[in-house]
């Protein structure tokens, strides 16, 4: 058996959208995928102002230059995150600021926020580790005592929420990826939630590579014209082809992976009560569709059980390499962030993906038992 880390799942509407837009050159002019995507995930975040981006990373850009992030500024982050959250605005000259980690949520350490807030602060970046959400009540209103901006870096949240409100769509900005590696996929693309009203306007001239192109769209205007700096930020026809599919199915496939991280962790509990390792918690499990994972009780450990399962068809992965503990991020001076290191080194991503049935999960976990029988 041969067991893929992901999957991007098999459909007969790719090509049939992809023909649709080849057979007329017009929908390839009128975005006819992009508007059809947004109409859909507008009804899902019926209070932000969203824009379909090329990438996560890609909207992260926007909202670094829409902060006029420069140098001498500071924007606080985990530093167990992918580079994207801090390059968008160390590209800008800013200086990030890791902090640590929660061992048991793996997101953010709200106490040493506070403890890193200088007048040089600008942003908080938020990051839901896994799409399981970070305190955004006591995040926000840290934020509103230091005259902050919250960034929510909901790269791996599609789907998921923070009291019954979707994540990206509380901050004042917020990010998603539609990437290949992530649940929902246009293979490449991504999506910029803008929830400040203050800040809709400019996004519209930066996302459409410094012109006032809305405005003209709008009739408000006799032609577009540079206004203001920008790039092409769009997310492009073909992967919108491909994510509009995958919006249709959405639930199902939420739901799927939903059902498949409930049977590791069925399957898997009698393990952790016998100390192998730690699942992630009960609370974090009803919201669950990005990933599963164990956390194992060493390194050493955790690479020996990832080259056994290997062995047998079974594909896993670890997950980032701590940004402060990296050849760019040392740059930014030393932090001691035990967590971070610590869960770097012992966290173990299972297979995760639509075609996942429960004999393949079966396989997975008497693989991990006997992997200590043995
Ligand atoms: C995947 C990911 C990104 C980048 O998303 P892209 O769409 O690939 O640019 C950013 N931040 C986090 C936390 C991610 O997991």
């Amino acid at each position: 058996m041969k067991i893929l880390f992901n999957n991007i799942g098999k459909s007969t509407n790719y090509l049939k959208n992809i023909e649709l837009l080849y057979s007329n050159y017009t929908n390839f002019r009128k975005k006819h995928f992009s508007n059809l995507c947004l109409a859909h995930l507008q009804k899902m975040y019926p209070t932000s102002k969203l824009m379909l981006t090329h990438s996560a990373t890609g909207g992260l850009e926007i909202i670094a230059e829409l902060l006029h992030i420069q140098k001498g500024d500071e924007v606080i982050m985990p530093s167990f995150t992918f580079v994207s959250t801090a390059n968008a605005f160390v590209s800008k000259g800013a200086t990030p600021i890791f902090v640590d980690i929660d061992k048991n949520t793996l997101n953010i350490d709200i106490q040493q926020i506070e403890e890193n807030i200088s007048h040089k602060t600008k942003a908080i970046v938020a990051m839901h580790y896994g799409g399981h959400p970070c305190d955004l009540k006591q995040l926000r209103a840290l934020c509103d005592k230091h005259h902050l901006f919250l960034i929510e870096d909901a790269a791996m949240g599609f789907g998921n929420h923070y009291n019954n409100q979707s994540l990206g769509s509380i901050g004042d900005f917020g990010v998603i990826s539609f990437d290949i590696t992530k649940q929902i996929s246009a293979v490449q693309g991504g999506l910029l939630l803008i929830n400040n009203p203050d800040y809709v306007k400019r996004a519209g001239y930066i996302y459409h590579i410094g012109t006032n192109r809305e405005d003209f769209m709008e009739g408000n205007v006799p032609y577009y014209e540079w206004v203001d700096v920008g790039s092409k930020y769009q997310l492009n026809e073909l992967n919108a082809a491909v994510l509009l599919d995958q919006l249709e199915r959405y639930p199902e496939i939420i739901a799927h992976r939903n059902i498949v991280s409930k049977l590791y962790h069925y399957y898997l509990k009698p393990l952790e009560l016998q100390g192998k390792f730690r699942l992630m918690s009960d609370a974090n499990l009803e919201n669950n569709c990005h990933e599963y994972y164990l956390i194992l009780n060493d390194q050493f450990e955790r690479d020996n059980l990832s080259k056994y399962l290997y062995n047998y068809g079974i594909e896993t992965m670890f997950h980032y390499i701590p940004l402060h503990n990296s050849a760019k991020g040392r740059s930014f001076g030393h932090r001691e962030l035990p967590n971070t290191i610590e869960i770097s080194e012992t966290l173990l991503r299972l297979p995760m993906h639509t075609e996942l049935g429960e004999t393949h999960i079966q396989y997975i976990v008497n693989k991990i038992k006997s992997y200590w029988e043995e």
